[in-house]
Parts: C-alpha cells; sequence; structure tokens
C-alpha cells in the first residue's frame, strides 16, 4: 500500500512540478517520476488481456433463477474455449437507476464473477457513475429503445422519492449557466456533477457495498464529466470550487465578457477547472479502491475541440488510472484505419509515458470484420476489447465473433521498434482557439500523423502535462503543431 501511494503521490506531484517550478527542479521531478512510474507494472494480466463484453439483460434481474445460471455457464465456456480471458460487464450501465434492486444486482455479479473465475476469466465491473434516464414521454421512452436497446431501460418515472440512504439523488444533478435548470440531453439523459460531496459520498458507499461481496478485478467507472456543453455547472459547489480557485465569483450567464469568450483568462480557467474536476474523480475513487483492484475511465478521443464542451480531458483523469482506455466509437469501423490509428496513436503515447497498459473497445459488426479490427487495434499498440454493436438490432453476439478463436497477435514489439517522431500537442492551445482555428489544429495532427506514419514511423504525441514523460531524445523529429504549416 505504501509504495503505491508513493508511486501515485510522486507522479501527482511531478506533474505539478512540470507545470510550474523552475527547470532544475522540473529535470529532478521528471527523473523521478520516470524512475518511480517506469519500474512497476502492478497490473501484469492487464499486457496479456483478450478482453470481450459481458452483456445483461432484463432476464438477468431475475436471478436466482435455472436458465439465467445455466445461460451464464455456457457463455463462460464459450469464452474460455475461445481465449478470452477477461470481461466486462454492460447492460446495468447506468447504475444509479437500480439502486433500488442494487443488492440483488450486487449478489448477481458476484455469481458472475464467481462462473467467471472458476473458467479462468477476469471481471471489470463497468458502469455510468454518473448518467441516468429521465424520459418525460412516450416519445422519450422510444427513443431510449432505438438508441440504447443494448443496454437494460430501467428507469424511475420521476425525481420523486429517488434516494441514496437519504440523500436525495435530485439534489446531485448538474445545473446549466444558461437555463439555470438542469441539462436533459440526448435520449433523456440527466447526469450528477463530480464536485457534489453528497454523490461524492454515496459513490464510495456503493462501490464499498460492491466490494463486501464481489471480488471483481477492476473497475471501470464512466461519464464523470460536464456534458452538454462549456456552461455545466453552475451548481453551489461549482461556484464554491471556482471561486477558491480564482478568488473571483463565477459570473451570470448574461454576463458575454465571460461566457464564451475565449480572450478572457478567466473564462479559459473555468474550462481548465472542469477537466480538473472531473479528473478529481478518479483521483478519489484511485483512493478508496483497495490496491489490487485495477481502476480505469472512458474516453472516446483526447484530440478533437469538442471535448472542451463535456469538460472531460483524458489526459488529466487517465494519470489517476492504472490503465489508459480509449472507445471507438460505434459509428467508427474499420474503413476508417488511418483516423482510428492517429487518435489511438495520442492514447498509445499517454500509455507509454506513463507505463500502463492502453486498452481499447471496438463494436465488431460480424465475424468477418474481426481480423480488420484486430488489424488496426494490434497497430496501435493496444490490447483488445471486442464487443457486439450498439446500435443495431439483433447484433452478433461476442461468442459468435469470437467462435473462430481470439487470434488477435501482439505487435507491441515491432511497433515499438520503429523510429519514432514526436508531435507536441497542446490541449491548453487548442482550447484557448476559436472553433474553427481549433478545428484546423486537429486536422493539422491527422494530417501530420498520415505522413508520418506512410514513412514508417511510429508517432508519440506529447500532452502539455506530460512533456516530462516523454523521452524525447529518441525522438527522429519533434514537431510543435502550432508551428507545424503543412
Ligand atoms: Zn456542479
Amino acid at each position: 500500500m505504501k509504495e503505491k501511494i508513493n508511486r501515485r503521490q510522486l507522479l501527482k506531484n511531478g506533474f505539478g512540478v512540470a507545470a510550474g517550478l523552475s527547470l532544475n527542479k522540473m529535470i529532478l521531478a521528471e527523473e523521478v517520476i520516470k524512475t518511480s512510474v517506469n519500474n512497476e507494472k502492478p497490473f501484469e494480466w492487464l499486457y496479456e488481456s483478450k478482453m470481450a463484453s459481458w452483456w445483461f439483460t432484463i432476464e438477468d434481474i431475475g436471478w436466482p433463477d435455472y436458465e439465467v445460471e445455466k445461460k451464464w455457464l455456457r457463455r463462460a465456456k464459450a469464452f474460455k474455449k475461445a481465449g478470452v480471458n477477461c470481461v466486462v460487464t454492460f447492460g446495468f450501465h447506468f447504475r444509479w437507476d437500480f439502486v433500488p434492486l442494487l443488492d440483488r444486482l450486487i449478489a448477481m455479479l458476484a455469481k458472475v464473477v464467481e462462473i467467471c473465475h472458476d473458467n479462468g476469466i477476469r471481471v471489470v465491473e463497468h458502469h455510468s457513475a454518473a448518467l441516468v434516464f429521465r424520459p418525460k414521454t412516450i416519445e422519450d421512452r422510444w427513443e431510449i429503445r432505438k438508441k440504447n436497446n443494448h443496454g437494460v431501460s430501467f428507469y424511475p418515472d420521476s425525481w420523486e422519492d429517488v434516494y441514496y440512504k437519504g440523500s436525495e439523488m435530485a439534489k446531485w444533478r448538474h445545473v446549466r449557466a444558461s437555463t439555470g435548470k438542469q441539462p436533459h440531453f440526448s435520449t433523456s439523459y440527466e447526469n450528477f456533477c463530480p464536485n457534489n460531496p453528497d454523490l461524492q459520498k454515496a459513490y464510495e458507499d456503493m462501490i464499498k457495498r460492491y466490494l463486501e461481496k464481489v471480488r471483481f478485478d477492476a473497475l471501470m467507472s464512466d461519464d464523470l464529466d460536464f456534458s452538454p456543453d462549456y456552461d455545466v455547472c453552475v451548481c453551489e459547489h461549482c461556484k464554491e470550487k471556482f471561486y477558491q480557485a480564482t478568488s473571483s465569483t463565477l459570473p451570470n450567464w448574461e454576463d458575454k465578457n465571460f461566457w464564451g469568450n475565449k480572450k478572457n483568462p478567466l473564462f479559459l480557467k473555468w474550462i481548465d477547472l472542469r477537466y480538473q474536476w472531473s479528473a478529481q474523480h478518479y483521483e478519489r475513487v484511485r483512493n478508496f479502491l483497495p490496491d489490487n483492484i485495477a481502476l480505469w475511465g472512458c474516453a472516446s478521443d483526447c484530440l478533437t475541440p469538442w471535448l472542451v464542451t463535456v469538460g472531460f480531458s483524458a489526459q488529466r483523469s487517465f494519470k489517476h488510472c492504472d490503465a489508459v482506455f480509449r472507445e471507438v466509437y460505434h459509428k467508427i469501423q474499420p474503413d476508417n484505419k488511418i483516423g482510428i490509428l492517429a487518435e489511438s496513436a495520442a492514447f498509445s503515447s499517454m500509455a507509454k509515458q506513463m507505463n500502463k497498459p492502453f486498452i481499447t473497445i471496438f463494436y465488431v459488426k460480424n465475424s468477418e470484420d474481426k481480423k480488420a479490427w484486430f488489424d488496426i487495434i494490434s497497430e496501435s499498440g493496444s490490447r483488445p476489447w471486442v464487443s457486439k454493436h450498439v446500435r443495431v438490432e439483433n447484433a452478433v453476439e461476442e461468442e459468435v465473433i469470437l467462435k473462430d478463436g481470439y487470434d488477435f497477435i501482439d505487435r507491441t514489439k515491432e511497433i515499438n521498434s520503429k523510429p519514432v517522431v514526436g508531435v507536441r500537442f497542446s490541449q491548453k492551445y487548442r482550447d484557448s482557439l476559436e472553433k474553427e482555428a481549433a478545428s484546423k489544429y486537429h486536422r493539422k495532427y491527422i494530417e501530420l500523423f498520415t505522413k508520418l506514419r506512410k514513412q514508417g514511423y511510429r508517432v508519440e504525441v506529447v500532452f502539455d502535462e506530460y512533456v516530462g514523460l516523454a523521452d524525447t531524445k529518441s525522438f527522429k523529429q519533434y514537431y510543435d503543431l502550432k508551428e507545424y504549416q503543412g
């Protein structure tokens, strides 16, 4: 335990130093980070992982049940035969919606973990720690059916009487500056604010309830962000934290000298603070999670200007996690090979610089696509997580996709032996730009990546917080994207 705290503390301090202190001190801190981070691989098994989704459906709530249990046993055997050595739970995703059934869910999960462990398969417990469904009309419910049929559609009718151990969950929600109300967006989502101390307390309590009964191997905790836009969140806790960080009161929405004004350093600070606040979720969870359980979160990208709207930075959050994780958005399929590889190179760079495993989920339409996916994922230097597709009716199941075996080839050594070109990508700079200029900055990266890959280089992206962690001396060339003209 002590050793681990030191490692994390050093990493944390190292990042802090790199952000502000003198060069000498910075170099010293960088050396400490390198030795303290790079010599440890606390979750060796992740480097060998061959993952698949383990879907729960509405019938699983009926457990204890003979047929349900037989289904789980059949699936575990099929996965074992295919070569899957780790499954990630999926289905009861918006976990706060299941609070009235939580003990039943925990007991069910414990049984699944037991079955999987008996078959040599590790289990990652995966859920949203912030999102809930609150449809208001029958049309909203149809929308959930159309777009989220891969998940179990279970949600309370309203916010009335929704409590977690006496804490009124409705009060955990984000508040928008533009409306003064809670955001209610895409497919009837509402979400909780990571700065709300009652949510923080309840989440810790909930995970500890799991841990008493379920021996899962890793936790994937999703969605602590500030969707859907930069005017989220202005709840009393966010206002207070903003004041603590800036000694300024958060301006009202009418103040257009602040809101949306990229020339105002205080607004840029607001943007930066939201990234910090979502990252603090992972810092808190890592602190209370037992040492032998790995932690990671979810990010579909880490480069696009869109990220400023949701206030989530993989760069910031994943430094508190034990793995770097990427979700290839379900609409992106192997025909967009370069697009996938360009974005993944940035994730893979973070993983390499922090000496953490890199994991990618991708949504496979059918078994014929498996090879193309495995080729891309292995070129990106990632461990694979095979999942069925999520927006089609009767999607082909993982057991069918993998029926001929999990023939993933790890090409990490070959890829790491390629000459490296570094690309300095600044999130801070990107976020200071207006929309079109920020998009252009991102496009320049894709162009440069495409060119360098064609020339046989491995591209290593260096983000603001990772300057001290990258082995820049090994770079054949080092581009600052800001200066690059194409
Ligand atoms: Zn808030």
